[in-house]
């Protein structure tokens, strides 16, 4: 049997037969990643010791109890920027190079509570500000399909770990579409939640208005039964929603999915936009009833997201100062030089440069015209999308206007790379759920499909997601 293939519910019913044990399917996944990750780069380190004791742990459990929870016993990979305890978390930057994490984010907590194996840290943008995983410290990581190409970010190793059978699944955090862009350029599936849905307690933040935690799966099954488990009330976090999952019947067949005429215009691939349309048409088969709708103030979401996310940045970034947490320049002669060159040499450029258009977004003078009017814009792009939801049930689109793009590519422009998110930012300024769909390949690459969902829907994504997968 080809371990390495099967799904959460595969392994289950393959730990519950005794067919294998979750310490042989750990051992499977730990070689795969000695053998494959030289080349994929989607790790930025194992946690062995911990997935063979979790392992062995659960192994334990299944031996005591043939009832046990969907997640006992299955391998997971954690973006670097979600903390497990006593484990290094670097956000993918200098600055956090040793940083141990002191406790477990609530997200771990849980799906530790559940049995489920932790194998690593994945690879992701520093503070997962990017959209390739190119701004890492550390590496660059390989999208699986073609790795002279980019696998998309911030959570670009979470998507390649599960894109390359490194992991079951995974967790990753989309602030702008950070779990949507890398889950379509690899070919997974990927599922941002409803802000508030899933705790951020434990994630170290880039943007805490927008900032979601998520998983990515190999099929929309297993993207719901973690995001079962992760999601729903945590006192920890206040921003957090008393939320109780239930599973949705939904179907196609009489639904009413909303198609925003501006996410098709210029800038879109062809042969992206033809497997996007081709995947509505299946839709349209199932009985769905496609209707055009407008998002007018989406063309803004880019000029308002690259607003507020660096405002946000600029002060919760302000906490790594050479004094508190990681990385400190001994160098210094005083605290002030203590504070330059620590986050000087500690930060990379995207860091730096959004702390730069932060500070100056908010200062005195100035917040009204950038800050406040950004927060302004905000609020017609939700308008948008609730009065859609008065009329539609679901709304597609692209996630991105094309695949996955060569390593290099737009690493040294900085506003082409902020335009991968045109389909993606939106939906995070209004605060919604959102998951992408492998719909097929254009030119060979994977292409994803946005499903958006609206506030806390995440059963009506994920029910239509998983006819449509199979029709797919
Ligand atoms: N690419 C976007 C940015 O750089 C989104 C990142 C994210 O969702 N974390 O901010």
């Amino acid at each position: 049997m080809q371990l390495l293939d099967l799904t959460i519910r595969q392994i289950h019913e393959g730990l519950k037969s005794k067919k294998f044990t979750s310490q042989e399917i750990t051992k499977a996944y730990i070689e795969q990643i000695k053998k494959n990750d030289g080349i994929i780069g989607a790790y930025l380190s194992l946690t062995e010791d911990l997935a063979l004791e979790q392992a062995k742990k659960a192994d334990i459990e299944i031996e005591k109890n043939n009832e046990f929870p969907l997640l006992t016993g299955v391998p997971f990979a954690v973006k670097d920027a979600i903390l497990v305890e006593g484990k290094i978390a670097t956000a993918g930057s200098k600055i956090l190079e040793n940083y141990v994490s002191p406790y477990d984010a609530t997200v771990i907590e849980k799906l530790k509570r559940e049995g489920a194996v932790i194998l690593g840290k994945t690879n992701l943008d520093e503070f997962a500000m990017g959209a390739s995983t190119e701004n890492s410290a550390f590496k660059i990581t390989k999208n699986p399909h073609d790795t002279s190409r980019v696998a998309g970010g911030s959570s670009g190793g979470s998507a390649a770990s599960v894109a390359s059978n490194e992991a079951v699944f995974s967790l990753g955090s989309d602030t702008g579409g950070s779990i949507r862009l890398p889950a379509s350029f690899c070919g997974v599936v990927g599922l941002n939640p409803t802000y508030g849905a899933v705790s951020r307690y434990g994630l170290i933040a880039l943007a805490s208005s927008l900032d979601q935690i998520g998983p990515f799966a190999k099929n929309v099954e297993d993207c719901k039964i973690v995001f079962k488990v992760i999601s729903g009330k945590d006192k920890k976090d206040a921003t957090n929603q008393n939320y109780n999952f239930e599973d949705s019947n939904l179907k196609l067949n009489g639904l009413k999915i909303g198609i925003p005429k501006e996410y098709f215009q210029e800038g879109i691939d062809k042969n992206v936009e033809k497997v996007v349309k081709d995947a509505i048409k299946k839709a349209e088969d199932a009985g769905a009833k496609i209707t055009e709708i407008s998002l007018p103030n989406s063309q803004y979401a880019i000029a308002c997201y690259y607003i507020i996310v660096p405002s946000e940045a600029s002060a919760n970034l302000a906490r790594y100062d050479g004094i508190k947490y990681g990385f400190s320049e001994k160098s210094a002669k005083d605290l002030l030089e203590v504070y330059l060159k620590s986050r000087g040499k500690g930060l990379g450029r995207e860091p730096q440069r959004r702390i730069m258009l932060g500070t100056y977004a908010l200062s005195s003078g100035y917040y009204d015209a950038y800050y406040k009017k950004a927060q302004e814009v905000r609020e017609l792009i939700k308008k948008d999308f609730v009065n859609a939801f008065l009329k539609v049930d679901l709304i597609f689109s692209p996630v991105a206007p094309f695949t996955a793009f060569k390593v290099g590519e737009k690493a040294n422009d900085p506003l082409s790379m902020y335009l991968v998110d045109m389909y993606t930012s939106a939906v995070k300024l209004a605060g919604l759920p959102a998951l992408s769909l492998p719909a097929g390949k254009a030119d060979g690459l994977p292409v994803g499909l946005q499903i958006i969902g609206n506030y806390f829907e995440e059963s009506k994504i994920l029910s239509v997601a998983e006819e449509l997968e199979n029709l797919l």
